[in-house]
């Protein structure tokens, strides 16, 4: 079959690419190894910006919980509680949530293929003639939405591999929930002080389970299980929770805030694939779902404008215009908070703080911001953080 946009990966950044191609009149297929809907190792919170990216509502039967408010418990396990009024993210489950968009794709005529793999592609002419597990397939354009092992930057040699600071490194799992949880309030999020370099500890509230995981960096990743588990009885113990045992999976993610190669002649990279991960948060849903609808308009565009040769560079600049300044901002969070005990320390005589990464989620404000702000009220926060003004505080 031939067509003019083959996209592989069926995640968010496939799903979106797939659905703007279609959406622009393009004929697309979206190339899927797993069987839709698949298992994607996730804490499963999509943020409201990234809500905000889809141009359909998300049915709310997809929704586990609305988050309303972010917490910060430092390593004493003191809190900081900033809750709004309004949602600034949804905790779903990745099979339904992808497989949701996957459908929105087709619903837009793009055709997907599951169960079908990858294998290799070769440029013949004006077409990429691609081997995947279920015969070939011939496109005008390829877009890698293959994720962070992506098969399409090796073989098009826009990365054969990932450098270590390049990829953080995660480790969850998923405890069962017999009722509600003194001390856990189901519309917050909550964020970890953990002793360990560059890391940070996440418990997000689903339905009828906790998510509660660590993100830390490939750097150094040996100790990593050993420190999870500390954290997690420790955790346990404090909100009196009962772990029978560990069912812990690992998985890396690229750590944005670098800027890479994405494109190579027609192949295209995004989402995770490209590396757009916020590194502090682990934030990857939106900027995939953005960088697919880019690399979408951006194709048709060029059919448009007889202007194919520029795709690939007005795609990257897009990008990275849009991502990369928050990138290294938040990469440079990440680096500050893996010295953990002051920045904690920070937030804990400042809980104002707090707010700026609500705002982040809801993109009513980013690190820039957030930064600034700091920068203005150092002088007051210095004073406040000497004279012990403002006390740890238990919500
Ligand atoms: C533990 C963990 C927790 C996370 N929590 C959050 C969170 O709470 N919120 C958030 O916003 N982000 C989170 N992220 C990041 C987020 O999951 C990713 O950034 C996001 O899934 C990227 O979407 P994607 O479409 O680029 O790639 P993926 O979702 O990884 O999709 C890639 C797809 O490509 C398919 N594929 C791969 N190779 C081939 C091949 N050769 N042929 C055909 N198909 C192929 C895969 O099967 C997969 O379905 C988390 C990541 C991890 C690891």
């Amino acid at each position: 079959m031939d067509y003019d946009v083959a996209v592989i990966g069926a995640g968010p950044a496939g799903a979106a690419a797939a659905r703007n191609a279609a959406l622009k009149g393009l004929s697309v297929v979206m190339i899927e190894k797993q069987a839709v809907p698949r298992m994607k190792p996730c804490a499963g919170l999509v943020s409201q910006k990234a809500l905000q990216e889809l141009d359909f509502d998300l049915p709310e039967e997809l929704t586990a919980q609305k988050i309303k408010g972010v917490k910060m418990v430092d390593r004493e396990f003191n809190e900081f509680t900033e809750k709004t009024s309004r949602i600034i993210g949804r905790t779903v489950k990745r099979s339904e949530f992808d497989a949701y968009l996957t459908l929105k794709a087709r619903e837009a005529g793009a055709e997907l293929k599951d169960s079908t793999q990858l294998l290799s592609f070769r440029e013949e002419g004006q077409k990429i003639v691609l081997d995947t597990s279920q015969g070939q397939i011939t496109a005008r354009f390829l877009i890698g939405a293959d994720g962070v092992y992506s098969r399409t930057a090796k073989i098009s040699g826009i990365r054969k591999k990932w450098r270590r600071w390049d990829l953080g490194f995660t480790l969850y799992m998923d405890l069962p929930l017999e009722g509600p949880v003194e001390g856990i309030d189901p519309e917050v999020a909550e964020l970890h002080c953990v002793s360990y370099p560059f890391s940070l500890g996440w418990l997000f509230h689903h339905e009828n389970y906790l998510n509660i995981g660590i993100g830390t960096s490939k750097l150094v990743d040996k100790k990593s299980i050993a420190v999870f588990h500390t954290w997690l009885d420790r955790l346990c113990r404090q909100k009196n929770l009962s772990l029978k045992e560990y069912k812990t999976q690992g998985y890396y993610l690229p750590a944005g805030g670098f800027k890479r190669t994405i494109t190579s002649g027609r192949v295209y990279l995004a989402g995770d694939a490209a590396g757009f991960v916020d590194s502090f948060s682990g934030e990857g849903i939106y900027f995939a779902l953005k960088s697919g609808r880019f690399i979408a308009e951006e194709i048709a565009l060029g059919l448009k404008e007889n202007g194919i040769e520029q795709i690939g560079s007005r795609y990257t600049k897009r990008c990275y215009q849009d991502f990369l300044k928050e990138f290294r901002l938040s990469l440079a969070v990440a680096i500050f908070l893996g010295k953990k005990v002051i920045p904690f320390q920070f937030v804990r005589h400042n809980p104002f703080l707090v707010r700026y990464i609500a705002n982040i989620m809801e993109n009513t404000g980013g690190y820039e911001i957030m930064l600034k702000e700091i920068g203005l009220k150092f002088p007051k926060i210095l004073s406040s953080f000497a004279r012990g003004k403002y006390g740890p505080q238990k919500s």
